[in-house]
């Protein structure tokens, strides 16, 4: 059996969270050989015959879409590992801004900036937007997370190895979540700074931006356990998924207004910078583009990307 992990448009952190499996790692090695990782050995090739290879980050510039088409030619089995290489991820973000502005900004104006400003010529070109490895190449299967988290990895990639099947949690983060709902009155939406909110109630309820409703769960409601809204790093729950008509906006703002009787127009009042508070996991994602109602077109042309 054996392993690849390819990196694309991402920050490796998925592969740190396979090493993160410790000792468990040996195990896996005994019966899987990992040939090929960019981040954990010196090889620069992926091999032919790849039994699984694992794919972390998003596709955004020509070279991750070779290395992409490369590595599902050479597999017999693709995962998409993480929510940058399921959903496009946070380097869907980018799409907010034209290319030029991001190479501006990258090597003109951060403090970290190369002395002499210039841009360099010989990196890989950008393409035109972000992708998910599945508006691309053929997936076999997804794993989201970002990065998906230890409890789950040490199911799946033994399950995986061993070609088993596996029955999964399907249900979404707040299903996962033990807080319950208050009263709720005067509801104004708050920002994550504002005010300390109280550890029993749904935060939701409370007036934080609590994407639990419309997020994949399979974390244990990380977030919400820490007194913190979780903010959708797993990507979209399997109802938004499966519904062309559901959308992470159109739903949270259905749920707010079931909750605290307003009409939806008045809840959308509330919302600031929607790109980074709804879609930052998932801005780059065709999937979610191509739904009847995305609000990802309208927010990718008002800001130019
Ligand atoms: S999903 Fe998260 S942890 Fe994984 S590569 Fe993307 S940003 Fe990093
Ligand atoms: S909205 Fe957030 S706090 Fe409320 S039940 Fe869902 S996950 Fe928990
Ligand atoms: S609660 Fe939300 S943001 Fe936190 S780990 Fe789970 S899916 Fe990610």
């Amino acid at each position: 059996m054996k392993i690849a992990i390819e990196e694309l448009a991402g920050c490796s952190g998925c592969t740190i969270a396979v090493l993160d499996l410790h000792e468990m790692i040996l195990d896996l090695v005994e019966t899987a050989e990992i040939v090929y990782s960019p981040v954990i050995m010196d090889v620069k090739e992926p091999p032919e015959g790849i039994d699984i290879a694992f794919v972390t980050g998003a596709v955004r510039n020509e070279e991750n879409q070779e290395r992409l088409k490369v590595i599902r030619e050479r597999a017999k089995v693709v995962v998409a590992l993480g929510t940058c290489a399921c959903y496009g991820g946070v380097s869907g973000l980018s799409m907010l801004s034209s290319n030029e502005e991001l190479f501006r900004y990258v090597y003109q104006e951060v403090e970290t900036v190369r002395p002499d400003g210039v841009i360099p010529t010989g990196v890989p070109p950008f393409l035109y937007r972000a992708f998910a490895v599945g508006d691309v190449v053929r997936v076999d299967y997804y794993i989201t997370g970002c990065p998906p988290k230890e409890i789950f990895l040490k199911q799946i990639i033994p399950a995986l190895i061993a070609g088993d099947t596996l029955e999964l949690s399907r249900k979404s983060v707040c299903s996962e979540c033990d807080r319950t709902m208050g009263k709720i009155e005067g509801w104004s939406l708050k920002r994550r700074f504002e005010g300390v909110p109280d550890r029993e109630h749904c935060l939701l309820g409370q007036g934080y931006l609590c994407l639990g409703p419309v997020t994949f769960g399979r974390c244990g409601a990380a977030c919400p356990k820490n007194n913190v809204p979780c903010h959708g790093c797993n990507g979209p729950s399997l109802d938004i998924l499966r519904e062309p008509c559901r959308d992470i906006y159109n739903m949270m703002v259905r749920r707010i207004s079931d909750l605290t009787d307003r009409p939806a127009k008045e809840v959308e009042k509330e919302f600031h910078d929607v790109a980074h508070t709804m879609y930052a996991f998932t801005i780059g994602s065709m999937i979610m583009e191509d739904k009847e109602n995305s609000k990802i077109r309208d927010l990718i042309k008002e800001r130019g990307g």
